[in-house]
């Protein structure tokens, strides 16, 4: 079959996503070089959708006087079992400041304040200081609106509802040429060549029973950089949050997330026997890291579980009208599925929420592919093991402002590559491949096959029996994929055609979590082996690098501080 005619646009920068991530890039590459074009493609609607809209408790930046850089450094280090990249963790700790100063002072944003006029900060699990800004739980809208607007007011393109499908190489193969699409309002091909490409399409474990990204998050940038032969490193990491809502299998409000400043505030996890738990498996109690209590609520759900099959989260104790008052969004959220949060019980589960792994990339967000570029949920390395709660939002906002800063110069000396015409034909012959199938699999049962697998096997507690199975499993549910045929013709909007495509991309990054997580043999943040329950010397911390064939351990070189140290606490 002859392709489909491909739509051919150019653009000197080519943001893929619009969250934190792209939509910082495209600011400050548009500050640092107002004559460039600019384009911002996307999912979804620009400012509408990822996550970053969905932030609910806040962002991580050590601004009060008693706190530091240093001990925000020392917390994510830590946090992050030793596996963190420490360049890219000092960037992020020390350019979170330079990001809060400018959301606030040049993009419009107001965060809460305490009655003195100082930023009010809450305190977040894992942190040795109460350091999370935020508007009041609803911080990702602020944020997002304010980015959204500053980007409207100027001369940068938009490609809405433009899905990235390929990155698209050189002819001679040595740096990106652009990026192919599927236009979603009429199902036609677009590419876009480009000088400088970013990939921030935000990563989102959505392959999981409970998960809490959002819907247009399904790995489509990592499956991209596997296809192009890019590195992923962390990819076993993959973060529960503990209080996913439980409301039933009826809803999609399942798996969403309560946020991470309840159980900071002093809220408490009971069992299913109305029983507090939390401090017979870590001192901290509620407050302890998203691991060890999302390990902790896994294990006590097999005790005592709730009707649901989870377990309870109670604030009532802290006054029902301060709760109602501090949580207004979540006590509307839960009141919405029939929990009153300020006063009763609600119904949580440790629920799927964050990758740490990602694109291997260096501070200045380069890649292995020239051109190409990479920030937020996308890339890998700055949270190690295990990602702080708050540190999410600063990392796309921090690293999308270099990468844009760093694309604005990149292009300056570089031209327009042709493109490898046989990519964009291939790519697009794969695209195709459900309008040619044969079997009639409904995709549902392929999805919740899908999700099975991965909660089951490659979930909050993994074991070598359970990952080999999840290979074969993936690996069947890939072909059953490729032998789908689509019911109908129509491209236009065609959700089920983009289910498929989400489905491809989620299986091939399911592929290789599961593969990373086989290869870790022992236990370090958010990964647990039951077969290898042990941290393993924390001198010799590797980090796992996997490509579509083959998976290393490489070692994490300890720039700034070596386990057993700690970096002096700087006051200004
Ligand atoms: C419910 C929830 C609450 C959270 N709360 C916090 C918090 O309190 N503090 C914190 O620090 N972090 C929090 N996080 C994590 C935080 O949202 C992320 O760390 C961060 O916002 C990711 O930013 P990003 O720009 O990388 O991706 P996103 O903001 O997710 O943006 C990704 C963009 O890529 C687009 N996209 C996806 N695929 C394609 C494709 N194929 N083609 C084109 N575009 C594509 C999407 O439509 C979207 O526009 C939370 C996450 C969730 C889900």
């Amino acid at each position: 079959m002859p392709n489909p005619r491909v739509r051919e646009l150019d653009s000197d920068i080519l943001i893929l996503g619009s969250g934190g991530a792209g939509l910082f890039a495209a600011l400050h590459a548009h500050k640092a070089a107002p004559q460039a074009s600019i384009t911002v493609a996307v999912k979804g609607l620009l400012g509408k959708c990822g996550c970053t809209r969905m932030v609910q408790g806040g962002y991580n930046v050590a601004l009060a006087r008693e706190d530091s850089i240093e001990r925000h450094f020392m917390d994510t280090i830590v946090g992050g079992g030793w596996l963190c990249d420490q360049e890219l963790a000092w960037k992020l700790v020390v350019l979170a400041v330079e990001r809060i100063k400018e959301l606030e002072n040049e993009l419009g944003c107001f965060f809460d304040r305490n009655p003195d006029g100082t930023i009010h900060q809450k305190a977040f699990a894992g942190q040795t200081f109460d350091r999370t800004v935020h508007k009041g739980d609803l911080t990702g809208i602020e944020i997002i609106n304010r980015l959204a607007e500053q980007v409207w007011a100027r001369n940068i393109g938009r490609l809405e509802e433009h899905r990235a499908v390929e990155l698209i190489k050189s002819e001679d193969q040595k740096s990106i040429s652009g990026v192919l699409f599927i236009d979603m309002r009429t199902g036609e091909y677009v590419f876009v060549r480009a000088k400088a490409v970013l990939l921030a399409t935000g990563g989102g474990p959505t392959m999981y029973k409970y998960h809490t990204p959002s819907g247009d998050k399904t790995c489509d940038g990592l499956a991209m950089a596997l296809r192009a032969g890019l590195p992923l490193r962390d990819m076993e990491m993959v973060q529960f949050h503990p209080t996913g809502l439980l409301a039933g299998t009826h809803t999609r409000m399942t798996g969403t997330v309560l946020e991470e400043g309840l159980r900071g505030a002093g809220g408490y996890l009971l069992n299913g026997a109305k029983e507090r738990f939390m401090p017979r498996y870590d001192p901290k109690g509620e407050r302890a890291t998203r691991d060890v209590v999302s390990r902790a609520m896994f294990a006590e759900i097999k005790k005592s579980a709730t009707p649901h099959g989870g377990l309870y989260l109670a604030m009532g104790h802290l006054g029902p009208e301060k709760v109602r008052k501090d949580f207004k969004g979540m006590v509307e959220r839960c009141a919405d599925c029939g929990f009153d949060l300020a006063g009763g019980l609600v119904e949580v589960v440790p629920t799927a929420h964050y990758m740490m792994g990602g694109v291997e990339f260096a501070a200045d967000c380069t890649t292995a592919l020239p051109g190409l570029f990479v920030a937020g949920e996308d890339s890998g390395g700055v949270h190690g093991a295990n990602r702080l709660g708050g540190n999410g939002v600063a990392n796309s906002t921090v690293f999308g402002a270099v990468a844009g800063d760093v694309m604005a110069a990149w292009i300056k000396d570089q031209p327009l590559r042709e493109a490898d015409r046989a990519a964009i034909s291939m790519a697009i012959a794969a695209c195709e491949r459900p309008f040619q199938g044969t079997s009639k699999t409904n995709l549902e049962a392929i999805r919740e096959k899908l999700y099975d697998v991965m909660w089951e096997k490659v979930g909050i507690v993994r074991d070598a029996a359970g990952l080999l199975e999840a290979q074969a499993d993936l690996n069947a549910l890939d072909r059953a994929l490729d032998a789908y045929s689509l019911p109908s013709a129509e491209r236009a909007f065609s959700l089920t055609w983009h289910d498929w495509l989400n489905l491809k991309s989620q299986v091939a990054v399911s592929r290789v979590i599961a593969t990373a997580a086989a290869a870790r043999r022992d236990s370090r943040g958010a990964h647990f082996r039951s077969d290898f329950p042990d941290c393993g010397a924390l001198e010799q911390s590797a980090f796992t690098s996997v490509t579509q064939d083959k998976v290393s351990m490489k070692p994490v070189a300890f720039t700034r501080v070596a386990p057993g140290q700690t970096l002096l606490r700087h006051v200004a």
